[in-house]
């Protein structure tokens, strides 16, 4: 697949062109914000455990790096392509410049299903990977994370064999590495705190308040999902479905978020969860609740789907979970988007601090990692917001206007070389 042809990409370029319009963009920074910078296929190979030798593929890509380092999650998943990583990339470089940070964007991933794998087979393809694409990152070029299907485990690794090619410990390589090797406090559930300050600062610009009547519905309970839901339950929201690549679980008075939390850990899936009603993944993007998040994948909410979405507020946990065509059915049917480059940016921005302590070996309490979050996503919040109204245009196109004023004024100061 060439870099342009997966619906992900020319999703997210078609986004790109409108938000571009609507600010009258100069046209010849839209044209070099259309490429990557630079993009690596690599070969993976590794020794299975039954002694064969089976060879990935994998890919990182750096799509823009104007405003600092390279900064992006590796994904390790059976969709990964080359065009996907790209189009994950583009969003990384508008998500950073959202939120005032000093990074640039990229992605990662490798085309393989990790649960296929043992421990000590992905051991050998972290390691394997990291060793191929060690040439075009670093804490000065860019700095990998986790994204699905990889964690901090995965981070451990990635760190480990960086530092090894390089003969001494180099923390700031990537980020959402475990605590005892110099992760960050607060960086493990920072993607989905982030989600719930958007949806309490949503709530906030219609005068109401997140309380026990508010009806919740979270498709994908990962390292996104999972957060926003202690976060929302602990604010007496009622959780009613939840759901994973398993399928999904629905309560209409409320779902035990604890005990959920605790079947996953044990068996890995929500399926046959006890004391809750079995429905699929489609019927819970469909259902008459406040509050819906996209938590799993790209795509999830199109064209074929978006008029059976009822939901008042859609907050995109996930990168993409919504194309082109559902945006604009839900936001002419009044449905509020919150998009994905402010609603998940909690966990690039608690990234950034973690390399910042990183480079600087001194760290920070979790109070501090939380204000600092709460403080930037509220500003981005309101920019956004601001551009909405100034523009009269949707959530999403106002979060990649406010994106694309900070790129362009910064890609016209630095230039083009040669000119
Ligand atoms: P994860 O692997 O921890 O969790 C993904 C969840 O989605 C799991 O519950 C999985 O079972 C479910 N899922 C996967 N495929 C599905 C399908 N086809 N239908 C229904 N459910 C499915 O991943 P994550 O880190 O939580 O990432 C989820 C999304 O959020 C991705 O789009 C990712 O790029 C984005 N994101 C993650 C972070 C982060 O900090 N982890 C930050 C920003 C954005």
């Amino acid at each position: 697949m060439s870099l342009f042809e997966s619906p992900f990409f020319q999703d997210a370029f078609s986004q790109l062109e409108e938000a571009a319009g609507i600010m009258k963009m100069d046209p010849n920074v839209l044209e070099r914000l259309k490429f990557p910078k630079r993009a690596l296929q690599v070969s993976v190979p590794i020794r299975l455990d039954d002694g064969t030798v089976k060879v990935f593929e994998g890919y990182r890509v750096q799509h823009n790096m104007t405003l600092g380092p390279g900064k992006g999650g590796i994904r390790y998943h059976h969709h990964v392509s080359l065009s996907e990583t790209a189009a994950l990339a583009m969003l990384m470089t508008f998500k950073c410049a959202l939120v005032g940070l000093p990074l640039g964007g990229a992605k990662g991933g490798i085309k393989v299903n990790p649960a296929d794998l043992s421990r000590s087979e992905l051991q050998a393809l972290t390691r394997r990977y990291a060793t191929e694409i060690a040439m075009i990152i670093g804490p000065d070029k860019d700095v990998p994370a986790p994204d699905i299907g990889t964690d901090s485990q995965t981070m451990a690794w990635f760190m480990d064999t960086y530092s090894q090619l390089k003969g001494y410990t180099v923390p700031g390589v990537v980020t959402g590495k475990p605590i005892a090797i110099g992760g960050s406090l607060g960086r493990a559930d920072s993607t989905g705190k982030g989600v719930v300050y958007c949806i309490n600062f949503a709530y906030e610009k219609m005068n109401k308040k997140v309380d026990k009547n508010t009806t919740v519905a979270i498709h994908g309970f990962g390292k996104v999902g999972i957060p926003a839901a202690v976060d929302l339950h602990h604010q007496d929201a009622k959780i009613v479905a939840i759901s994973d690549v398993s399928g999904a679980i629905y309560d209409e008075k409320g779902l035990n978020i604890p005990a959920c939390i605790e079947w996953v850990q044990q068996r890995n899936f929500l399926k046959d969860m006890p004391g809750a009603k079995t429905i699929s993944n489609e019927e819970l993007l469909e259902l008459d609740v406040d509050i819906l998040i996209p938590a799993a994948i790209d795509g999830v909410v199109t064209e074929a789907n978006a008029h059976k979405v009822k939901a008042r507020i859609i907050a995109e946990g996930a990168n993409g979970p919504l194309t082109k065509e559902a945006v604009d059915i839900i936001t002419a049917r009044g449905g509020f988007i919150i998009p994905d480059i402010l609603c998940n940016a909690g966990g690039v921005i608690v990234s950034y601090f973690e390399w910042v302590q990183g480079l600087q070996m001194f760290f920070w309490d979790l109070d501090t990692v939380n204000k600092k979050l709460h403080d930037i996503m509220k500003q981005a919040f309101d920019k956004v917001y601001t551009s909405h109204q100034v523009y009269k245009c949707n959530m999403k196109s106002a979060a990649l206007i406010t994106a694309l004023q900070r790129l362009e004024g910064a890609m016209k100061l630095r230039g083009m070389f040669p000119g």
